[in-house]
């Protein structure tokens, strides 16, 4: 049987990609919409102002849309997917947590606190257990599971696949897409024949963020990853899928070919949405790849790709990529959601 969900902020860049990628899967159906008081009151189809080149599932388009309000959606949901704006989810997640629901959400407020899981659920899937703790804490009856941000969801499970090895410190530069920054982020004016070496708050997220996925999960509390991370992030005129250069430094030595081979071994998830590979590597006969117009569609535009797997006398440096509206953001919290159905926390 289906679970029925809400998508808050529904209109969105995000939550178009929640409405696109919920209808593909059998396990939920979705009964609610939300947006902001402007677009409250009209049916989907005409609030969304719909951008992806499918066509909006027939029994979301006629839904009405409601305010994202606790009082306005019916309380037998099991799960509501969050793409607000993270001041605005700041105050409404934790209402609907208290008032029973479980959330799982893309925005950025609550993903570094102590009590709140950050969760890739092929890096971290214990991290879940915080909820334990979260609801004992703070009396709800609902949960609040975050997953991260759509520069660091690129770069943290090739991170993972470099941990045998021993991080010592990382460093990244990102080439970030516009939709990255929402429908009405960057105008074509600013970005358009430009790059913008400025993307607010987006590289501390990266340096905070990744230390705490690839923490440890004690059953109580998660430590950080003892490694500096350090981050550059850059805006260019693509329109979807974050490409990176990462380097890593370690304290052994692999070649390139064992690195490329620890990325390739890292495990997907059990779960309907997870791509059958995680990682897809390029090898020494493709320098050129990934790229964001070639390969962000990989796996459902669920995967992770890295090339150019470079073993240097001071580190490991190669490049990855994301679909950031996908992998980092609704796909990555429709995992999140298909790992609390599975994991009994619904
Ligand atoms: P967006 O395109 O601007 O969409 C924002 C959504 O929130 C719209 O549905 C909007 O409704 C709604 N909203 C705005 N103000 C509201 C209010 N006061 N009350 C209730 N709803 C309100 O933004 P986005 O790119 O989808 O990003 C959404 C969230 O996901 C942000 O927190 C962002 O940081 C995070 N995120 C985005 C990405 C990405 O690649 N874009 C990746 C990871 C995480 P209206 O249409 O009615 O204005």
């Amino acid at each position: 049987m289906s679970l029925r969900v809400g998508v808050l902020g529904a209109t969105g860049a995000v939550g178009q990609r929640f409405v696109q990628l919920i209808e593909r899967t059998p396990r939920f159906e979705i009964e609610t919409v939300t947006a902001s008081p402007a677009s409250a009151g009209q049916r989907y189809e005409a609030a969304a102002k719909w951008r992806l080149g499918t066509a909006i599932p027939e029994e979301v388009a006629e839904l009405t849309v409601r305010e994202t309000d606790p009082e306005a959606l019916p309380d037998d949901l099991d799960l509501l997917f969050s793409s607000l704006p993270s001041d605005v989810a700041a105050e409404v997640e934790p209402a609907l947590c208290e008032a029973g629901y479980v959330v799982s959400s893309n925005s950025s407020n609550e993903r570094l606190a102590e009590d709140v899981p950050l969760t890739i659920p092929e890096v971290n899937p214990d991290h879940l257990g915080l909820i334990e703790r979260q609801r004992d804490e703070r009396g709800w009856d609902g949960a609040l599971v975050k997953n991260p941000n759509c520069s660091t969801i690129t770069m943290v499970p090739t991170l993972a696949a470099l941990t045998e090895f021993g991080i010592e410190s990382v460093q990244v530069s990102t080439l970030q897409a516009v939709s990255g920054a929402g429908y009405s982020g960057v105008t074509s004016m600013e970005i358009i024949d430009n790059a913008i070496p400025h993307i607010g708050g987006e590289e501390a997220k990266m340096e905070t963020e990744s230390r705490k996925l690839l923490g440890e999960f004690d059953g109580a509390s998660v430590s950080r990853l003892d490694a500096d991370v350090t981050a550059s992030c850059n805006r260019i005129p693509t329109v979807d899928g974050h490409l990176e250069n990462v380097f890593a430094e370690l304290e052994a030595d692999p070649t390139a070919a064992e690195v490329r081979e620890a990325m390739r071994a890292v495990e997907s998830a059990p779960l309907p949405s997870s791509p059958d590979q995680l990682i897809h590597v390029f090898g020494e006969d493709a320098p050129e790849r990934p790229q964001p117009r070639m390969d962000r569609d990989r796996g459902d535009g669920m995967a992770v790709v890295a090339g150019g797997v470079t073993a240097t006398d001071a580190g490991v440096k190669y490049n990855c990529l994301a679909h950031n509206t996908i992998r980092g953001a609704a796909g990555a919290s429709l995992l999140n959601g298909e790992l609390l159905a599975d994991e009994g926390w619904i």
